[in-house]
């Protein structure tokens, strides 16, 4: 049960370009989740000039689960979606993803190539490129852009864009191009060009921000479709939405869990309404 030290720190990668013979620092079929969770934080401080931004935070999250995790400015939510996925590195603890694979040796793009994909609050599309073709290049992340454009996809590919659009709802807007959508549309394909990636673990921060409520509805349902397939920790202020997707809910405050249990139990919790909920 030793973590895998020849997995080691994916160091010695450049952070892009990676010429392709080399092989993956670390392979994403090892990943033991034999004993149910995706992901464990242990223990994790980040200090920014000793102020704790994370103070020995622990948490797990269960393969499939969809985590909801809410909390107050300043709580540290995005810091640990930082840690989690290697742009910050911890004074301490240690983040496993499955039992074998510490993150903290890990660095951003090897971490993104194991199966970890995260979406910021921005959406990031190639505005000028119609729907289709943001997946596309999603999808053959092996090329650069214009080299993939180029290239002919093959018979699976376009199968898995077809699929991709339907389950974000995108289907009648595939020829469009993705600077003309909503910004929900927007959000949903930036969720879609994640997902050919096939990760297994999604971090979304705030996805509904700035959302109608229709939108809103739209990406609750989209959610709970991934949620059994794909495991996701989601933050997000906008607690009718959590209500609606959540069944467990984490609540940070100060960097550490203050309170976990389901909405109704930590919106009951006088911890919880005095430092987030009781305005
Ligand atoms: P949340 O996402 O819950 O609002 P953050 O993780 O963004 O909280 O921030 C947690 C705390 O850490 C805040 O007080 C923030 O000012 C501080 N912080 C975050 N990143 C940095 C940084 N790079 N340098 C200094 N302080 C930071
Ligand atoms: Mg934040």
């Amino acid at each position: 049960m030793s973590p895998r030290t020849d997995a080691a720190t994916g160091e010695a990668f450049g952070s892009e370009g990676e010429a392709p013979g080399l092989a993956r620092p670390v392979d994403a079929s090892q990943l033991d989740t034999r004993h149910g969770d995706i992901l464990y934080l242990d223990d994790i401080t980040v200090s920014f000039d000793g102020f704790r931004a994370l103070n020995k935070l622990t948490l797990d999250i269960a393969v499939g689960e969809l985590r909801c995790i809410i909390g107050p400015n300043g709580a540290g939510k995005t810091t640990m979606m930082d840690v989690i996925t290697g742009k910050t590195r911890p004074d301490a603890g240690t983040a496993f993803f499955g039992q074998t694979i510490d993150l903290t040796r890990l660095n951003e793009p090897t971490i993104a190539q194991i199966g970890i994909g995260r979406k910021f609050q921005k959406p990031t599309v190639f505005e000028a490129m119609t729907v289709a073709e943001n997946l596309e290049i999603a999808l053959k992340t092996d090329k650069s852009v214009w080299a993939s454009l180029r290239a002919r996809l093959t018979g699976q590919q376009r199968d898995r864009i077809d699929e991709l659009l339907g389950l974000i709802r995108l289907g009648e807007q595939r020829q469009r191009e993705a600077g003309l959508l909503s910004h929900g549309q927007k959000q949903w394909l930036e969720i879609g060009m994640l997902l050919a990636q096939e990760p297994k673990l999604l971090l979304l921060d705030e996805p509904v921000a700035g959302m109608t409520d229709a939108e809103t509805e739209k990406t609750a349902e989209l959610l709970l479709t991934l949620k059994g397939s794909h495991s996701l920790m989601v933050v997000e202020h906008d607690m009718a939405f959590v209500g609606s997707i959540a069944q467990q809910v984490t609540v940070l405050a100060e960097g550490s869990v203050l309170a976990e249990g389901t909405l109704a139990q930590v919106q009951a919790d006088e911890r919880v309404i005095e430092v987030y909920l009781g305005r």
